[in-house]
């Protein structure tokens, strides 16, 4: 089969596409056709270095397609499912092995590219706003990148639960799909100062929860927009790594809480994954939560999506099919 392999960490170049042997379903496994696979910021710090892999790998952690053969002891799923998963590595490639308890079913009102772009932004969404910090009627929460892949997300369903919603962006393009998401507030970080810009939105009064994923640019001033006892969710770092908190930071600026979380401690069990993606898929099926699938690359054109989505040039979801 062709896949996306890394043998050396670094820019976009180091994705080779090249011939692999198909892999073999193990006990509890099922064999996945891809149809698509997600791309998400995740693989960029994978092939830089951030998170530290061995080397070769096949990148990818999302995807969704159809079962063409199962392991031993398989009885999730049958071949012939049309299913999606994520958080299971080799997504980047035309055959994917995949543990059965980690697939989802996807019903009929879902696509298979739908399936594969809700998987491992669509969870983050909704374990940020149901677990992490589950946003309360009328509350106010900041989403910076909110025109971004897990940014359009994370708005809509904060809108479901009844949350006010401050989104920052980049560009007035991106504003204007905040918007349509249903941001109430879009701050263009680039040139506003979003700190001043929430604290004159919420009167002085600052937010409930900041849902954080550009770290080094933002960080710090998110912590100064958060009301007292207000949550810094820190749960990326597209511009860059988060240096050191001193805990005292937190006392000074109103007794805040700092959370770093991470998608996989929030499917840990079969029934939770289950349970998150049937919520998303009922407002997919209901036309709650739109997806935006502009972005689309070949398999082989890895690299290209790579440059766009660490470039900014991309909304919503990038999916590679192979
Ligand atoms: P996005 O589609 O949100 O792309 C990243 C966005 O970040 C850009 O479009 C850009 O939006 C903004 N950004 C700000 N500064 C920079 C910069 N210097 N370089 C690049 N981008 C920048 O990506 P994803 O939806 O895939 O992921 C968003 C973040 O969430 C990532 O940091 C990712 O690691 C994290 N994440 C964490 C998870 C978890 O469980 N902890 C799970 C899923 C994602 P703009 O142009 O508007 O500034």
């Amino acid at each position: 089969m062709k896949a996306i392999r890394v043998h050396a960490l670094g820019g976009p170049d180091v994705l080779t596409y090249e011939d692999i042997p198909d892999p073999t379903p193990k006990a509890g496994e099922a064999l996945v056709k891809v149809e698509a696979a997600g791309v998400n910021f995740i693989d960029i710090y994978q092939r830089v270095g951030v998170y530290k892999l061995t080397l070769p790998l096949t990148l990818g952690l999302e995807g969704a397609g159809t079962v063409t053969a199962v392991g031993a002891g398989v009885t999730d799923v049958r071949v012939g499912d049309r299913v999606a998963w994520t958080s299971v590595p080799g997504g980047y490639a035309e055959l994917c092995a995949v543990p059965a308890d980690r697939l989802v079913k996807l019903p009929p009102g879902v696509t298979t590219r739908q399936g594969a772009a809700m998987m491992l932004q669509g969870l983050t969404a909704h374990y940020l706003t149901h677990s992490t910090f589950p946003l309360q009627q009328g509350q106010t929460c900041l989403v910076h990148a909110g025109a971004g892949g897990v940014g359009l997300l994370l708005t809509q369903i904060a809108k479901l639960r009844g949350a006010r919603v401050i989104t920052t962006v980049s560009t007035e393009e991106k504003a204007a799909l905040s918007r349509e998401a249903g941001a109430d507030h879009v701050v263009l970080y680039t040139r506003q100062d979003f700190e001043a810009e929430v604290k004159q939105i919420t009167a002085g009064k600052g937010v409930a929860v900041v849902y954080d994923s550009v770290g080094q640019d933002t960080f710090a001033k998110s912590l100064n927009c958060l009301a007292p006892r207000g949550m810094l969710v820190l749960f990326g770092q597209s511009s860059g790594v988060v240096p050191a908190v001193d805990p005292q930071v937190l006392s000074q600026k109103g007794s805040l809480f700092f959370t770093r979380p991470t998608l996989v401690h929030y499917i840990v069990t079969r029934d939770e994954l289950q349970q998150r993606a049937a919520d998303l898929f009922g407002w997919i099926g209901g036309g709650k939560l739109r997806l935006r699938t502009e972005f689309e690359f070949k398999l082989k054109d890895a690299a290209e999506a790579h440059k766009a989505l660490a470039a900014r040039k991309t909304t919503g979801k990038v999916l590679l099919i192979p």
